[in-house]
């Protein structure tokens, strides 16, 4: 907002801070495949790939107890706010039977510790845990953990079955605690490309260095780039075979 300075002549900006509990602004909803019908009023929840994989190895681990954890992400705003799940922590310390798994004082104190290392933006979004055999719905006891810790309606709980092969989502929606459908956020491409010379994993398709370019005339519609330079490597290697420097003669002798 502006307003009049005391000369009454200029404008100055106020700008007024954001409340401290809303969303992060202005990011991209990431692309999903859905996993069920998402009911009306419920914030929608986007869940990578990898932690619906991983979460459930981990709950595989031990086929005759629960076992759970905490959905860690953000909650971010785009066209409505939504919930993206990234990672997850497994609780330690909790009482687990067949049927039951209580986080006690210790787990939520070991969860504190361990997210101490992580990044301050990422948030405790949900929680996981299984039920081996038993079935995908929420106990008694489920819904009292997650209205005592998760009671927001961006946060969610994912239950697992390793044993019957299903898994669930759940969330508050106008109140009650209902199974929703999600998106599950496929694994981004991964580029590799030389820093300082070694190979390092990028999230963006590196700048085309000189290989790269060579290698472009090589390709046809079609090809993937690693088959350009494999192609523009092998015509090089026979040049220098056909070439007489010391060089061909070199690559010779090992050939
Ligand atoms: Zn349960």
């Amino acid at each position: 907002m502006t307003r009049p300075d005391d000369a009454g002549n200029q404008k100055i900006e106020v700008t007024l801070d954001e409340p401290v509990d809303t969303p992060e602004q202005g990011s991209n909803r990431p692309q999903g495949e859905s996993e069920g019908a998402i009911p009306p009023g419920a914030v929608e929840v986007y869940i990578d790939k990898a932690v619906l994989e991983s979460t459930w190895e981990h709950v595989l681990t031990n086929r005759r107890t629960e076992l759970g954890g905490v959905l860690i992400g953000r909650r971010r705003e785009a066209d409505g706010t939504f919930t993206h799940i990234t990672n997850w922590l497994d609780a330690r310390h909790t009482t687990t039977t067949s049927g039951s798994l209580t986080f006690t004082h210790d787990a939520w104190a070991d969860i504190a510790q361990r997210m101490s290392d992580m990044d301050p933006d990422d948030k405790i979004v949900g929680w996981y845990h299984s039920h081996p055999g038993h079935g995908v719905f929420m106990s008694g006891q489920d819904r009292f953990i997650h209205n005592n810790f998760f009671a927001n309606d961006w946060q969610c709980a994912l239950v697992i079955d390793p044993i019957k092969n299903d898994r669930g989502l759940f969330q508050l929606v106008n109140g009650q605690i209902v199974r929703t459908g999600y998106w599950c956020v496929p694994d981004k491409p991964v580029y590799v490309t030389q820093q300082d010379s070694k190979p390092v994993a990028v999230e963006t398709p590196p700048q085309q260095d000189g290989l790269h370019e060579a290698a472009s005339d090589f390709l046809e519609a079609g090809d993937h780039i690693a088959s350009g330079i494999e192609k523009f490597v092998k015509y090089s290697a026979q040049r220098i075979r056909n070439s007489k420097g010391p060089l061909g003669r070199n690559i010779d002798k090992k050939a």
